[in-house]
């Protein structure tokens, strides 16, 4: 095995659930706003209209891609505060008397999962819904949480760690016919799994850049114009009387762009991604003892550049090192728990054992990876994983 690994000039990034690579295009229209657009778009000269004006157009583009009307979205500072108001500001706008349960999934990025719990903390019932071994969430188990009390329900779209497909229209469907209002993050799926809001009966809806191709730091919440929500953040009467602060010109064309080209190369790039994915995937599970986490691929229910895999026998934090080295850029799950040595909540939901989820290991794809690079990629993990083997074996 060990001489199929050569060397690769560059990191093969396979981390894009965490952030991915701004695409050049994206900088190179963002680049004005910084040093000759700079105007505040709520200025009045000419250099002020002209940033409101481009804040629009990106407005109008954001809604295109999702079938919705531009004054639906409210741009905010990335996915966690797109989360926090669509939750928090959701649930404290429909709160009356005997109207205060929350359903969440026990799946949800931390963004909505610690923002239920804030709720919970503050007088809400809130209820955390189990998922099953390939973490879809309970439909049964909803049916059951969604009484006359229930204000909101929030089940993402994609999960970011399994990348499992949650079945969104299902449940949207659920919820207006209960007329609870459903709150979906669509963070990881946004360019990569079909949304369309003419079909979708959601009334919240959470985006970021920087998962597709976009700057860090600016994000979106889709808003159904018959809905209120709470702002959480006062000031000036920015984005709708929503969102107070100076609007990230620079970020919001930036991200209009990332989502006009993601989109208008979907399908070409998903398909890519798809390929190369089931082509790591099979070369992985040829590895003794590796097993795949969540939806089978050929389901049409795992996001298209998600594989995530466990080992027997194996750390999953000595495996990304030892990958690093490599110059392979993998995670535990995700990022924002991959500082700390505790267990995925998601992996425990699914059923694992806390051995089986630190044995873990994601890998997501971009529509910049090549074979080259998976195919390396694979050859590295097998290395990897025969070498810890081995270490373990010795000691
Ligand atoms: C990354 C991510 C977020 C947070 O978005 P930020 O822009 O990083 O705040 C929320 N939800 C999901 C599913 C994510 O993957």
């Amino acid at each position: 095995m060990r001489e199929k690994v050569i060397l690769m000039e560059k990191t093969v990034y396979l981390d894009n659930a965490a952030t991915t690579r701004v695409d050049e295009r994206v900088l190179e229209v963002m680049r004005p706003f910084f040093t000759q657009r700079y105007g505040n778009a709520s200025s009045l000269h000419s250099l002020g209209l002209e940033a409101k004006q481009a804040l629009e157009e990106s407005r109008e583009t954001i809604a295109k891609t999702l079938k919705a009307q531009p004054e639906e979205i409210v741009f905010t500072a990335g996915g966690s505060e797109a989360d926090n108001l669509a939750v928090i500001g959701g649930a404290l706008a429909s709160r009356a008397p005997k109207k205060n349960r929350i359903i969440v999934s026990s799946i949800e990025h931390p963004a909505v999962y610690n923002a239920a719990e804030f709720l919970k903390r503050s007088g809400f019932d809130v209820i955390f819904l189990p998922v099953d071994s390939k973490a879809f969430v309970k439909m049964d188990e909803l049916e059951k949480a969604l009484t006359s009390e229930t204000i909101l329900v929030s089940v993402m779209h994609a999960n970011n760690e399994v990348g499992t497909i949650e079945p969104i229209s299902e449940i949207a469907a659920l919820c207006k016919e209960r007329g609870v209002l459903f709150h979906t993050d669509a963070v990881q799926s946004f360019t990569k799994a079909p949304l369309d809001l003419t079909k979708l009966p959601a009334d919240l809806i959470s985006f970021s850049a920087h998962k597709i191709h976009g700057p860090k730091g600016v994000g979106a919440l889709f808003v159904r114009s018959s809905m209120r929500v709470q702002p959480l953040i006062y000031g000036g009467p920015h984005e709708h009387r929503l969102r107070a602060g100076t609007e990230n010109v620079a970020g919001i064309v930036g991200f209009a762009e990332a989502a006009r080209l993601a989109v208008g190369e979907a399908p070409n790039s998903t398909t890519k991604m798809r390929e190369l994915r089931d082509a790591l995937i099979k070369h992985v599970l040829e590895i003794d003892g590796a097993h795949l986490n969540g939806a089978a691929p050929e389901s049409g229910a795992r996001l298209c550049n998600n594989a995530h895999f466990r080992f027997d026998k194996i750390e999953g934090e000595a495996l990304i090192l030892r990958l690093d080295a490599l110059g392979v850029c993998g995670s535990t799950g995700s990022a924002c728990s991959s500082a700390s040595l505790k267990p995925s909540r998601v992996l425990l939901s699914m059923g694992l054992s806390h051995v089986q989820a630190h044995g873990s290991l994601r890998l997501t794809l971009s529509r910049f990876n090549t074979r080259e690079e998976i195919d390396f990629a694979g050859n590295c993990v097998e290395k990897v994983v025969k070498e810890l083997r081995e270490f373990s074996a010795i000691r």
